[in-house]
């Protein structure tokens, strides 16, 4: 499936509610979600009811989009939580929190995860000091995510860094900020993901 090139606003609007998908624009006043919270098109404003299929798809939905995977990887993250010990729901989560570019998102080196998906794909990151550009490589503990030397100047991550201090660095992930460095200090666990999830309805949305 490719990937969505539309508007990211129109994306809240239909999931109603922020996902934080263009960095500063979020927290403003200009944010589309705060001036027009329901769903595009032109029956947005009308009064739907939801099935409880439609419950789930929408959660699933926003999850993915919060991170900007495709169905296709999604699933098969799934498959992957599914597999592994403990809550399915929580390691979805985890390998989630564990892909790369969010990784670089939440250190703050970009604004969002669509500019940190970039800055990876196009070769400016390093763990432990070796080129990686796979969004979705899964971080482990001790790992350190740095970025190349040439790179550390540029403008949007000089401002992402300076905007970081509004959202905060997780307590799984360290940030040297002076040299631009973070380090993986530990798995992340379902407290440090403090956005609004119901991941247990993303669970029985694929397990119909
Ligand atoms: Fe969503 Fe951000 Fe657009 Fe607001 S500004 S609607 S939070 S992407």
């Amino acid at each position: 499936m490719a990937r969505y090139t539309g508007p990211r606003c129109r994306l809240c609007r239909r999931e109603g509610s922020k996902l934080f998908l263009k960095g500063d624009r979020c927290f403003s006043e200009k944010c589309a979600f705060e001036r027009r919270s329901y769903a595009p098109g032109h029956h947005g404003q009308g009064r739907i009811k939801v099935s409880d299929y439609g419950i789930r798809l929408r959660e699933k939905q926003r999850v993915r989009r919060i991170y900007g995977v495709n169905e296709s990887q999604f699933r098969r993250y799934f498959e992957m939580a599914d597999r592994q010990k403990g809550v399915t729901g929580t390691n979805l989560l985890v390998l989630l929190e564990k892909r790369l570019d969010n990784v670089v998102y939440r250190l703050g080196f970009a604004d969002s995860r669509a500019q940190a998906r970039q800055l990876v794909k196009h070769g400016h990151i390093r763990v432990n000091g070796i080129k990686v550009d796979i969004p979705s490589f899964q971080v482990k503990v001790g790992d350190e995510i740095t970025l190349r030397e040439k790179s550390k100047d540029i403008i949007h991550v000089v401002q992402a860094l300076e905007a970081v201090a509004r959202r905060g660095v997780p307590d799984w992930l360290e940030l040297d900020a002076d040299n631009k460095k973070g380090t993986v200090k530990s798995i992340p666990e379902r407290t440090h993901i403090t956005m609004p999830i119901q991941e247990q309805f993303i669970v029985e949305f694929y397990s119909k």
